[in-house]
């Protein structure tokens, strides 16, 4: 089985569109880890694209803020300001699926965060410390979160932590340890990679490999100047910052 997996997509549609036309014939499954809406125009669009289209879904810090679940007095000015803007704007539907969603699930050799272990909302996996902390908090051989939008790939054979930052093309052998893996981010990556990210796993090479596709940024940037979404939202795509 070949599974896609999706992270932090934002109401970035474009992004979306892109990266699933790359994994068009190319995967089995599409696992989303959650953030399918806030800082982007196009929130209704990008859930229900992904809720046709994947067979894991997660919900985000950025989707319960929406959903009005989560106090967003943590969240930036820019960040509150589209997470209230996206509250407005969600339909019925699209709101009632992403209230159905968890922050964590399990499939057959994996398990799916969109933070951490520790806290499956919240926490950010950015250091090699919360990594393996990570690790040893779970059992399955391959641990995915998202939520940093910063590709990552680190390997735990029981004695040593290897791997780091996980730029486009960088592949992983799965036998070799157990992983924890952070696909990047569909719609806003912040690796100085301003394209769209996702993950190919391979059950069958038994590979995982980093990918990168181009997208129209010009055409996200417009939508969100146009709906009155804060610039700085727009900007900060060109540069994947
Ligand atoms: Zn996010």
């Amino acid at each position: 089985m070949r599974i896609a997996v999706i992270s932090d997509i934002h109401g970035n549609l474009a992004a979306l569109e892109a990266v699933l036309a790359a994994v068009a014939g190319r995967c089995d499954q599409v696992w989303c880890l959650g953030d399918v809406v806030g800082y982007g125009a196009r929130p209704n669009e990008c859930v229900d694209v992904v809720r046709t289209r994947a067979t894991v879904a997660l919900c985000g810090n950025h989707d319960l803020a929406a959903l009005g679940r989560l106090d967003t007095t943590d969240f930036s000015g820019d960040a509150g300001a589209a997470a209230r803007w996206t509250g407005n704007e969600l339909g019925a539907e699209e709101r009632a699926w992403l209230e159905s969603l968890s922050p964590l699930a399990a499939r057959d050799g994996a398990q799916l965060f969109h933070g951490s272990p520790r806290d499956p909302v919240w926490d950010y996996v950015l250091s090699e410390e919360v990594a393996l902390e990570s690790l040893l908090a779970t059992t399955a051989p391959i641990v995915l979160v998202g939520h940093s939008h910063v590709a990552l790939a680190l390997g735990w054979d029981g004695e040593e932590l290897a791997g780091g930052l996980a730029p486009a093309e960088t592949e992983v052998e799965l036998d070799r340890a157990r992983w924890l893996l952070n696909p990047g981010s569909v719609g806003q990556p912040r690796d100085g990679d301003p394209r769209a990210a996702w993950l190919l796993i391979d059950d069958e090479t038994r590979r995982a490999s980093f990918m990168r596709v181009p997208y129209a940024v010009a055409e996200t940037q417009a939508e969100i100047r146009e709906r009155g979404l804060p610039p700085a939202l727009a900007a900060r795509l060109a540069h994947g910052i």
